[in-house]
C-alpha cells in the first residue's frame, strides 16, 4: 500500500490539515478523483500533489474507490485552486471540492463510467458545420484593435474599453476563432445567467461545427456535469458561463474572455469569496492563455493597471454603424413643480418626451432600483412604520399581493388594514418602488380620451415564474410595449432595438453612499442603461438618456453627459489615491455574526488584539469594528472590521498568519459568534 495525500471537503473551522493521507493499492497521479472515507461518511476527494504526512500507516484508512475512468485534473487546475485557497483564505479541500459540479459528488465509479459512455456517444459525431455565419468585415476601429491584439504577447492581459454597441463581442468572437484555429479551448465569462442564452446563440451561429457548452447555476445538475465533463475531456471547444465557470478544467485553454469585467457579480459572496475576473488573469498566466477583459466602464482596478502599463488598453470609442450615443439630459428636480409635497415620479418634460416616443411607435425604458410599491408604510397619527421584527430594516409594501415583505430575511405578512399600534385606518406608503412607478406612469401618460399606454414591468417580482422574463422581453422586442419599467435588471446587456429613451428616475442616493465604490457603480449603471437606447441605426438619431437629479452640478453627471469614462475614472482615481483606497491600497474585511452585537464586537476586538502581535502587523492597519449598513438580519447582528495595507504581499503575508489564529480564537469558545468570515478584496464596504 502507498500513502497518498487527498483533498477532501473538511469544514474550514475543523482546523484539519490541507490534505489527509489515505492508503492506495497503487500510486495515483495528482488530480485523480477518488472516494475517501471520512468519519462515517464517504466523500469525493482529489489526490493532491505534495508529501504524505507522518501518521503511522496503521492509523490511515484505505481509499474506498478510485474514479479512474476520468483523467486526472491537470496541474494548472490544481495550481489555480491552490492559489485561490491561499489568496482568499479558505481551506484547500473545501475550495477544491466546492468548485466541482455537485452531481460529481454523488456518483460512484460505475455511475460515472455510465455517464461518460453516454457523453462520448452523444458527442461521437461532430456537430453540423453547415450554415455558420460569416464574420462581418471589421470596422476600421475593430481592425485596429485586432491588429493590436495580434501584436500583443499572450502574456499581457488586454483591457478592451469599448462603448456599448461598439462591437466588443465581435472582437471576442474573433479572438475565440483564433484560439480554436490553434487547437485550443476558449472560456467566455458573462456576469449574468440571463445573458448566456443570447451570447450562446451568437457563438453557436458563428462556430457551427464546434462544440459549445454553457456552465452556470441555472442548469440541472446533470446538464452541469455534462458541460463540465465535456470541457475537462477536451470534447468542448468553447465554454460560456458565469463566475463559477472560471474553475472549469480545460486542458487546452487558450483564451479567457471576461465580458463586462467591472460587474460585481464576478465576486462570489459566500464561502470562498473569490473574484472570477481576478482569477481569470491568474489562470491565463498559468496556462499560457490570452485574457481579454471587456467593458464600457472598466473597474477602476483594471483601469489603473492599464494606466501602469501592466495591462494593454485597447479602445473601441464609437458605435458600430456610426450611431451616436444617446444624448444625456439632466432634469434639475429643484426646478420641477411639487406634487402633494413631494416631486412627481416623472417631471413634466420627461412625461412629454415619453409621450412623443409612444406616439412615434418608439419605446421608453424607465428604471428605478427599488422593487415593490413603497419601501415603507407609515401611520401619520402615531408614527408607526412597517419595520421588520427580525431585521434593522423596513418591510416593503407590495400592493399587488397586499403584503409587507422584508427584502432581507423574507418575513412576509398581509398588509394590516389599520395601524397595528393605534388603529388609525389611514396608513400611507412613503416613497416609491417599481410597482408604484408603473402605476404613476400609467396615470401620467393616460390620454385625455382615456387610452392607456402599454406598460410592462420587469423586476425580481414580475419574473419569479420560470419563463416569465423571456415572455416579457419577447413582448418588448415584438413592440407590444410602449414603456418598460424596471430595476437594474433591464439595464444590462439586452439588445432592445426600438428603445430610444432611457430614464433614471432617482439615482442620486449613490452619490452620498458610505461605500466608496458607489459612484463607480452608479456611473457604470447609467452608462449601461444609456446603452439600451438607440441601438438600431434607424432609431439612434433622437436617442436620449434622461436623469432626474437634485444635484445636476455633480461631476459624475458632467462626465456622464460627455460619455467620458476616462475623465470620470481620472477624477475617482485621484480621490482614491488621496484617501488611500483601492486600487492604491489593498483591503480585507473580517465579518462576524452573533446573536448579540457585543459578542460579534468582542470577537472582532480580540481578533484586532491578536493582529497587533503578529509579524508584519506594522504594515497593515486594522480599523475599529462597525455594524454592517443593515446591522441585524433574521435576528442576527452583523459586524465587520476592515484591514488595509499599501502592499498586497504584505496584506497576504499578514492574513496567512492571522486567519489560522482566528480559528483558534473561535475554538477557544470565549466569543459566542455564530460564524465569521474573511473577505479578501471585498466589493461592498
Ligand atoms: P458590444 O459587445 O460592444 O455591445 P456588439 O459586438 O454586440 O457590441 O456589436 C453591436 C452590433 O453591431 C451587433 O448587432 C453586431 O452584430 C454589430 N456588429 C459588430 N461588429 C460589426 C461589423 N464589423 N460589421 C457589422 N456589424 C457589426
Ligand atoms: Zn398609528
Ligand atoms: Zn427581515
Amino acid at each position: 500500500m502507498v500513502r497518498v495525500p487527498v483533498a477532501v471537503e473538511t469544514p474550514q473551522h475543523a482546523g484539519l490539515d490541507t490534505t489527509l493521507d489515505y492508503l492506495s493499492e497503487q500510486p495515483l497521479a495528482p488530480g485523480t478523483l477518488v472516494r475517501a472515507p471520512l468519519g462515517k461518511r464517504e466523500l469525493l476527494g482529489i489526490v493532491w500533489p505534495g508529501e504524505a504526512g507522518e501518521l503511522a500507516e496503521a492509523d490511515l484508512k484505505p481509499l474506498a474507490a478510485v474514479l479512474d475512468g476520468l483523467p486526472p485534473l491537470d496541474p494548472a487546475w490544481q495550481a489555480l485552486v491552490d492559489f485561490a485557497s491561499g489568496y482568499y483564505q479558505r481551506a484547500l479541500g473545501e475550495l477544491a471540492l466546492s468548485v466541482l459540479p455537485p452531481e460529481l459528488h454523488k456518483l460512484d465509479g460505475t455511475q460515472l463510467a455510465l455517464r461518460l459512455r453516454k457523453l462520448h456517444k452523444a458527442m461521437a459525431a461532430p456537430p453540423d458545420a453547415a450554415g455558420a455565419d460569416a464574420p462581418p468585415a471589421p470596422s476600421p476601429e475593430q481592425a485596429e484593435v485586432l491588429a493590436a491584439l495580434a501584436a500583443t504577447p499572450a502574456a499581457t492581459p488586454v483591457l478592451l474599453h469599448g462603448v456599448t454597441g461598439s462591437g466588443k463581442t465581435e472582437v471576442y468572437l474573433n479572438a475565440a476563432a483564433q484560439a480554436l484555429a490553434a487547437g485550443r479551448q476558449a472560456l467566455v465569462l458573462v456576469p449574468e445567467i440571463n445573458l448566456t442564452p443570447q451570447l450562446e446563440a451568437r457563438f453557436a451561429a458563428r462556430f457551427a461545427g464546434r462544440r459549445i457548452v454553457s456552465l452556470h447555476s441555472g442548469l440541472t445538475p446533470a446538464q452541469r456535469l455534462r458541460s463540465w465533463l465535456a470541457a475537462h475531456l477536451g470534447l468542448a471547444d468553447l465554454v460560456l458561463g458565469t463566475r463559477l465557470a472560471i474553475f472549469t478544467p480545460m486542458p487546452r485553454l487558450g483564451l479567457i474572455v471576461v465580458d463586462e469585467e467591472h460587474d460585481p457579480s464576478y465576486k462570489q459572496q459566500e464561502g470562498a469569496r473569490y473574484s472570477a475576473r481576478d482569477l481569470a488573469v491568474y489562470r491565463a498566466r498559468l496556462q499560457g492563455a490570452r485574457v481579454l477583459l471587456g467593458s464600457a466602464t472598466p473597474s477602476l482596478e483594471s483601469w489603473q493597471r492599464a494606466n501602469e502599463g501592466r495591462y494593454r488598453r485597447l479602445a473601441l470609442p464609437s458605435r458600430i454603424g456610426g450611431a451616436l450615443l444617446p444624448r444625456v439630459r439632466l432634469v434639475d428636480m429643484n426646478q420641477q413643480p411639487k406634487d402633494r409635497g413631494g416631486a412627481a415620479a416623472l417631471s413634466p418634460p420627461l412625461v412629454e418626451a415619453i409621450r412623443q416616443r409612444t406616439a412615434r411607435g418608439e419605446q421608453s425604458l424607465v428604471f428605478l432600483n427599488r422593487r415593490g410599491y413603497a419601501p415603507v408604510l407609515h401611520c401619520a397619527d402615531c408614527g408607526w412604520k412597517s419595520g421588520c421584527p427580525h431585521c434593522s430594516a423596513w418591510r416593503v409594501f407590495h400592493k399587488l399581493d397586499r403584503t409587507l415583505r422584508c427584502h432581507h430575511c423574507g418575513f412576509t405578512e398581509r398588509v394590516p388594514r389599520a395601524c397595528p399600534e393605534c388603529g388609525n385606518l389611514d396608513i400611507a406608503p412613503i416613497g416609491r418602488g417599481t410597482e408604484r412607478l408603473e402605476e404613476q406612469i400609467g396615470l401620467l401618460l393616460a390620454d385625455t380620451d382615456g387610452t392607456l399606454p402599454r406598460i410592462a414591468r420587469i423586476d425580481a417580482d414580475s419574473t419569479r415564474l420560470k419563463g416569465s422574463l423571456e415572455a416579457q422581453l419577447g413582448a418588448v422586442h415584438a413592440g407590444e410595449v410602449d414603456v418598460l419599467v424596471g430595476t437594474q435588471m433591464v439595464t444590462k446587456g439586452h439588445d432592445f432595438r426600438r428603445i430610444t429613451l432611457v430614464a433614471a428616475v432617482n439615482p442620486d442616493s449613490a452619490l452620498f453612499s458610505s461605500d466608496f465604490r458607489a459612484p463607480e457603480r452608479l456611473f457604470a449603471l447609467l452608462m449601461q442603461a444609456a446603452g439600451r437606447a438607440g441601438r438600431s441605426a434607424e432609431h439612434a438619431q433622437g436617442a436620449e438618456m434622461w436623469v432626474q437629479t437634485w444635484h445636476p452640478q455633480h461631476p459624475l453627471y458632467a462626465a456622464l453627459r460627455q460619455h467620458d469614462f476616462a475623465a470620470f475614472a481620472e477624477g475617482q482615481l485621484k480621490e482614491r489615491e488621496a484617501a488611500g483606497l483601492p486600487p492604491f491600497a489593498h483591503l480585507a474585511m473580517l465579518r462576524a455574526d452573533a446573536k448579540q452585537a457585543e459578542a460579534a464586537q468582542g470577537f472582532l476586538q480580540a481578533a484586532a488584539e491578536l493582529a497587533a502581535g503578529l509579524p508584519g502587523a506594522d504594515q497593515v492597519s486594522v480599523y475599529a469594528p462597525v455594524p454592517l449598513p443593515v446591522a441585524r438580519v433574521a435576528g442576527v447582528e452583523r459586524m465587520q472590521m476592515l484591514v488595509e495595507s499599501a502592499s498586497r504581499p504584505a496584506l497576504q503575508h499578514f492574513l496567512a498568519a492571522w486567519v489560522p489564529a482566528l480559528h483558534g480564537l473561535r475554538r477557544g469558545g470565549a466569543h459566542k459568534v455564530l460564524r465569521w468570515a474573511i473577505d479578501v478584496d471585498p466589493l461592498s464596504i
